[in-house]
């Protein structure tokens, strides 16, 4: 029978042989899902030499396999933080980025006011209308998806995490939308953006388990923002406000989109890392 200790290291080394680059940290995730216990209590109550139930062992040795033929470990363990809140993923959904939060607390520090509705479209696995209504207090937060596997993982994160519920809806972009009763303040989108032909080069965590709808923009990756500057203003208040999630090399473009198409105060916001990662716009009807 095997220890723990000798569990954790052959699991660190089939993923290592596997080509994973933070083989030592997965396999520690893996192992903390697997036998319940974290980290910190392994290494406190001295209990490297312990025997596991064949159940958890199992749990680990599977999660291993997956994780070393380059399934995201959010799939296997089926979570991601995002916002420190912890949200349900699935291969329905983009996993949540972090990249993503600058978007979410850009909205947060524009906007303190409490009664203003916001819509996020291609919310995904809800992570940004979901975070915005639990730290915004927002009290009207709407968003919509053209995917129903990925609303039913929305509806199971905003059951989870927020206390009123959020109003879901299916819809191809604004299809189910009727521009003389929805208007909102805000409109925020993490849409798809990734060049078509750029997919193929994505590391296959990415290319071969997350959902190609969520990430492919067409051939310029620009298929969505033209979509949304063109539509937008129907369903924004005067001065209501967009903000997209963009990839590092599309803020003009996309900057130049919505200034086509009558928004004003266009903006191009970088990430953590310096990368140019959100694009915002104001809407003025005058
Ligand atoms: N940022 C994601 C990635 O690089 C793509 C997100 C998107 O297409 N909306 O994988």
């Amino acid at each position: 029978m095997q220890t723990w200790a000798q569990i954790l290291a052959s699991g660190q080394k089939k993923l290592q042989d596997a080509g994973i680059a933070e083989y030592n940290l997965d396999a520690w995730y893996l192992f903390e899902h697997a036998f319940g216990i974290s980290r910190m209590q392994y290494f406190m109550c001295s209990v490297q030499n312990a025997e596991p139930t064949e159940e958890a062992l199992k749990e680990f040795n599977e999660g291993i396999e997956r994780r070393a033929k380059r399934e995201p470990l959010q799939h296997i363990l089926g979570t991601q933080e995002f916002m420190g809140l912890e949200f349900f993923v699935n291969r329905h959904t983009l996993i949540p980025r972090q990249d993503t939060e600058t978007l979410v607390e850009l909205v947060l520090a524009d906007h303190k006011e409490k009664d203003i509705k916001l819509l996020d479209m291609c919310t995904g696995s809800g992570c940004i209308a979901i975070s915005l209504a639990v730290h915004g207090g927002y009290h009207h937060v709407e968003a919509a998806d053209i995917s129903t596997e990925a609303l039913k993982v929305a509806e199971q994160n905003a059951e989870k995490l927020l206390q009123d519920p959020i109003c879901f809806r299916h819809s191809d972009l604004f299809g189910a939308f009727d521009p003389n009763a929805d208007k909102f303040d805000i409109i925020v989108s993490n849409p798809p953006y990734i060049p078509s032909d750029v997919i193929e080069e994505l590391e296959p965590e990415v290319r071969d388990f997350e959902p190609r709808s969520a990430l492919d923009g067409t051939a310029d990756g620009l298929f969505f923002y033209e979509k949304l500057a063109e539509e937008c203003g129907r369903f924004l208040k005067e001065n209501g406000s967009v903000y997209f999630e963009i990839g590092h090399d599309q803020g003009e473009a996309v900057e130049n989109l919505l200034r086509t198409h009558g928004f004003k105060d266009t903006k191009t916001i970088k990430d953590l890392a310096g990368n140019d990662r959100v694009v915002c716009g104001r809407w003025q009807t005058v």
